[in-house]
């Protein structure tokens, strides 16, 4: 079946995507700069994001449902409950080597799902793709709707693109992320709040109004240091605490409360503490009857105390299964069957519905998967420290055009996010080195601090005529990304701190940090218009450092 849909959300989100990019084609003119009051006002800790949540309105081209209805069961005493988990899909839409795709992941768990299994998602559904960043996520999560996803784990790159774009996520996918361990910052009194943003669990009723009725639990939660994972821009009013105490608190919650027959938890992490398989002593039950993990992208089978632990690679490419039968009059369960698939071994047909319409979104974006927009002269592709050198570079000459009144001697950023292809390449592959539209700012900040961060392996480009000593007295202004200037640690009682550029909050900074109006990639769309090639003296040579 041909789907046919309305292109104007794409459309509108394209031409959003480029408004960064100069009518001329030539670099930016440089416009006034408010440089900050010496000493006077001090950024708080942590700024606090001002942005009003407008959800998005983009029309979804997948039929309502996908048709699975859960198989009638009678036997009462040996009831199937089968659980399917993915992972660190990261917006693999298309397929590529051993990654499936969305439109075959789809064939596998829209299958499951007619077989009465209950569909988890733990974690870091989006981010890494074009076709999946372009709109933020919303045709992939219309797609996870469609093939009836039961339950979604807020994993860290959820956050890439703000708390607000995982509100509309979660209208288009009709169901909220679990985060059960995701807390309101700061404390309000002695007292940590659990924030609105995710939630604690979900409770499935497995073949609801039979007599076989099966009530199922399942705890989402995210590591609690993957707060240093994210753009603290993007946390501003979140902390994550240790999730293991949560679950097993919830988990009590579930089996005695609201009487669960079964409880899964699902970690975006891959390091739970093993005791959630211990058993509780109010109950006489493990905390858990499974664990699904993520993450780290390896496969992981693990069993504890009769608990299976099970992570499935990433990026489409596995899937966990776990198998029980469940005896309602005794109340004793069993473990048929738990372990990981290779989805590519599993002779895969795509679902039609998704793979039409991920083809649809392809071809209105035609321009941005065949155009070259620019060439790669290296000889060989540019790795993600070097990718950073060339948009550091880059921004730090366009930093002295906008922002003259300030003194930048250079830029330092974190590694870009893929490799870029020897050869041609189109704004698809660019995009994906650096899909993060990050925030960039100058920051005052001193030697010292400096020093240390390069010789920590940030990457980037001071201008060679400028010499950085070990001063801590002498400050020199630099552009950062808004990721590593804004970069948090946390302490033990859970209280945030500037960790990576401590120097540029300290009372000695010359001003605060000053946003500038661009974000490297559409500065780097503009930069190829005029130089088109990419050469080895744009990511090497004297004044370029990074990398261990
Ligand atoms: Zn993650």
């Amino acid at each position: 079946m041909k789907l046919k849909r309305i292109p104007s959300l794409i459309v509108i989100l394209l031409l959003t995507s480029c408004s960064g990019v100069s009518p001329s084609g030539n670099h930016r003119s440089g416009s006034s700069s408010n440089k900050g009051v010496s000493g006077s006002s001090k950024p708080t800790l942590i700024p606090t994001s001002s942005t009003t949540y407008v959800p998005h309105t983009g029309s979804n081209p997948f039929p309502t449902t996908s048709g699975s209805v859960t198989p009638p069961v009678t036997d009462i005493t040996a009831i199937p409950v089968n659980f399917t988990a993915f992972n660190d899909f990261h917006g693999q839409l298309d397929e590529s080597g051993d990654y499936v795709g969305l439109a075959k992941l789809s064939t596998y768990l829209k299958d499951k799902k007619a077989n009465g299994n209950i569909i988890i998602n733990s974690g870091d559904l989006y981010q890494g793709s074009f076709l999946c960043n372009y709109d933020k996520g919303q045709l992939a999560s219309y797609a996870f709707k469609y093939i009836g996803v039961d339950v979604h784990t807020i994993g860290n790159h959820e956050f890439d693109w703000g708390v607000n774009s995982i509100l509309d996520n979660q209208l288009a996918l009709e169901q909220n992320f679990l985060g059960a361990n995701i807390y309101d910052y700061p404390k309000t009194g002695s007292e940590w709040h659990k924030a609105e943003l995710g939630q604690e669990y979900k409770i499935i009723n497995l073949y609801e109004g039979t007599e076989c009725e099966v009530k199922v639990g399942v705890i989402g939660v995210i590591g609690k240091d993957q707060i240093t994972s994210i753009t603290s821009l993007n946390t501003t009013n979140h902390i994550f605490l240790d999730p293991n105490p949560i679950v097993k608190s919830l988990s009590r919650k579930l089996r005695t409360e609201e009487e669960c027959d079964f409880v899964i938890a699902s970690y975006h992490a891959d390091n739970p503490d093993m005791s959630i398989a211990d058993i509780d002593t109010s109950t006489g039950k493990p905390y858990v009857d499974a664990c699904f993990l993520a993450h780290t992208h390896q496969f992981q089978d693990s069993m504890s105390n009769g608990v299976p632990f099970l992570q499935a690679g990433a990026f489409s490419e596995g899937a966990s299964n776990v198998s029980f039968t469940f005896n309602k009059v005794t109340g004793v369960k069993t473990l048929i069957s738990e372990g990981n698939v290779y989805l590519a071994g599993e002779g895969l047909t795509p679902d039609p519905v998704v793979e039409d319409i991920i083809d649809d979104a392809k071809e209105e974006q035609y321009d941005k998967f065949h155009t070259v927009i620019g060439t790669n002269t290296t000889g060989g592709q540019i790795n993600t420290g070097s990718m950073s050198k060339f948009y550091a570079k880059i921004s730090y000459e366009q930093a002295l055009i906008e922002a003259p009144t300030y003194n930048t001697v250079g830029a330092m950023f974190n590694y870009s996010r893929r490799s870029l292809k020897a050869g041609d390449f189109t704004f698809s592959d660019l995009f994906e080195t650096h899909p993060f539209l990050n925030g960039l700012y100058i920051f005052s900040v001193s030697e010292s601090n400096i020093r240390t961060e390069m010789d920590y392996g940030i990457y980037g480009y001071i201008d060679p005529s400028v010499s950085i000593g070990h001063s801590d007295d002498v400050y020199h202004d630099i552009l950062v990304f808004d990721y590593i200037g804004f970069h948090i640690g946390v302490n033990s009682n859970y209280e945030k701190y500037y960790n990576y550029f401590p120097s540029a909050f300290s009372a000695s900074a010359e001003h605060e940090p000053y946003k500038l109006g661009f974000d490297c990639f559409h500065l780097a769309l503009d930069w190829l218009e005029v130089h088109h090639n990419i050469t080895n003296s744009d990511i090497s040579g004297n004044g370029f450092f990074g990398g261990y």
